[in-house]
């Protein structure tokens, strides 16, 4: 508070407190300062970022699970400058490009082993979705099916913000309020092995492909056009596919000719052990999205790579509808494709996905040991560099802990003091770690040793 007889500056927490509209923060709560963990970032380097009070963390989310290659890369900040200094902007519309997105595109698809022939750029996950459902839309049109528009996604995934991916994002806080979802998407079950009845989880992967199934038929089938799905789900729990998972659900797509959008935001770029998440799970996709460690987050970009069916269905409707009526003035920017192709090129030198696969699988293992005897731990998962830790009420049987008690955002404020961002999830009681790629063994033991001692902290709360 200014006071007029001892004017003191407001802290750059007031101002902001004071002017910022924060994604996902509870607004009222935040504008009074009752929100804990408010942190102004400063600066950061290799794994770790610093706040304006000069204090040093390691940041277990990668930003927000999308820093891959780790802080203060100069090869980036090198490629980003150079692109500003030849050519800050130039967009695509209409016949005209660059020489970055050229490259980046042809990258993109060679990545993909040439199985997808076409890549569109945008600047988040939620418009590179909102882009994919358009396709999706615009390619039933041209194939003679314009009752097949119906999207069917998960419960637990997210896939966005925008008025579309929000619907498609299972998640009901983040529905409330909006009027959404949109009564075309529809929902079916997360693959949630750890709550699942089946001790078996290929039992469970049936289980899943059967609802899926149920759900098609119920919608019918001449009405359900796409299934959108992330091959790990990422904020809905962290949750790896059950066995088996992918095989039986895609069975069930190529039964009703529904196509399949595989939403890679953060899987993508060695998040799971891979370049691309659907060569690790045996995923055909007619459609990728990619985002995030894309460009490892120093400049927005997005893409929605298109697969052959729908690039002739574009090719195709060309004849009827003219031109493909869908951009961003900063489709390819040249910044972040500039940015995303030095990333990209860190990525394959510094081999990043063979080390989250590695250190990932170490870090995981650490963390089963080091929490094995803690009752509250229910759960411990992941795949490569994106783990969760799931609580639960001392049991048996397995019992939710109580809401009201906020065990994992209590987990994550205790992390936060020992040195380590970690991120409480939106459903259940979990809390997430998805920490920059190049993480070493003895910084996966200072992870594991943080969140050890977190843990024991809010576990001892409870008793
Ligand atoms: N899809 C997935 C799987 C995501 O995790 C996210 C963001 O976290 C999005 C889409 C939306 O991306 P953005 O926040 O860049 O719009």
């Amino acid at each position: 508070m200014v006071n007029d007889s001892h004017p003191v500056t407001p802290s750059l927490e007031q101002r902001d407190r004071d002017s910022l509209l924060h994604p996902f923060t509870r607004a009222d709560d935040f504008a009074a300062g009752r929100v804990p963990g408010q942190r102004i970032v400063q600066s950061a380097s290799g794994i770790r970022v610093t706040d304006a009070h000069g204090r040093s963390v390691i940041d277990g989310m990668s930003g927000m699970y999308c820093v891959n290659v780790g802080y203060g890369r100069q090869a980036i900040v090198d490629a980003i400058a150079e692109q500003a200094s030849e050519l800050p902007y130039y967009h695509i519309f209409a016949g005209a490009s660059h020489p970055k997105a050229i490259l980046l595109a042809e990258k993109l698809i060679a990545l993909t082993g040439g199985r997808m022939k076409r890549v569109f750029f945008g600047l988040s996950g939620s418009d590179a979705n909102e882009t994919q459902i358009k396709l999706v839309w615009y390619y039933h049109n041209v194939i003679g099916k314009p009752q097949k528009k119906k999207i069917i996604a998960r419960q637990r995934g997210y896939h966005g913000a925008t008025t579309m991916t929000a619907s498609l994002t299972g998640l009901p806080n983040y529905h409330s309020g909006f009027d959404l979802p949109f009564a075309l998407v529809k929902h079916t079950i997360a693959p949630d092995a750890f709550w699942a009845p089946e001790v078996d989880p290929r039992a469970f992967s049936q289980r899943c492909a059967d609802e899926l199934e149920r759900l098609i038929l119920e919608e019918g089938p001449d009405t359900v056009g796409a299934f959108i799905a992330e091959p790990v789900v990422g904020s809905g729990g962290i949750l790896p596919p059950p066995p088996g998972y992918w095989e039986a659900i895609q069975g069930v797509l190529r039964k009703y000719d529904v196509l399949l959008i595989a939403d890679e935001v953060i899987t993508a770029f060695g998040r799971v052990g891979h370049l691309l998440a659907v060569d690790g799970y045996g995923i055909e996709a007619d459609l990728i999205t990619l985002a995030k460690g894309l460009s490892s987050g120093y400049a927005p970009l997005s893409a929605a790579l298109v697969g052959p069916k729908v690039w002739q269905a574009l090719q195709d409707g060309a004849r009827t509808h003219g031109f493909f009526a869908h951009g961003y003035t900063y489709s390819a920017h040249p910044l972040g494709a500039a940015a995303a192709l030095a990333n990209i090129q860190i990525i394959e030198e510094e081999g990043l996905c063979a080390n989250a696969a590695e250190v990932g699988a170490y870090l995981l293992q650490q963390l089963r040991e080091r929490l094995a005897a803690n009752p509250l731990v229910g759960d411990v998962r992941g795949a490569g560099l994106l783990q969760a830790v799931e609580f639960v009420a001392e049991g048996p049987p397995r019992r939710r802990l109580d809401a009201s008690l906020k065990f994992s955002a209590q987990v994550a404020a205790f992390a936060m003091e020992e040195g380590l961002l970690a991120r409480p999830l939106p459903v259940n009681d979990i809390v997430g770690i998805s920490p920059p790629l190049m993480l070493t063994r003895s910084d996966a033991d200072q992870v594991a040793e943080m969140l050890q001692r977190a843990i024991a902290r809010a576990s001892a709360m409870l008793s």
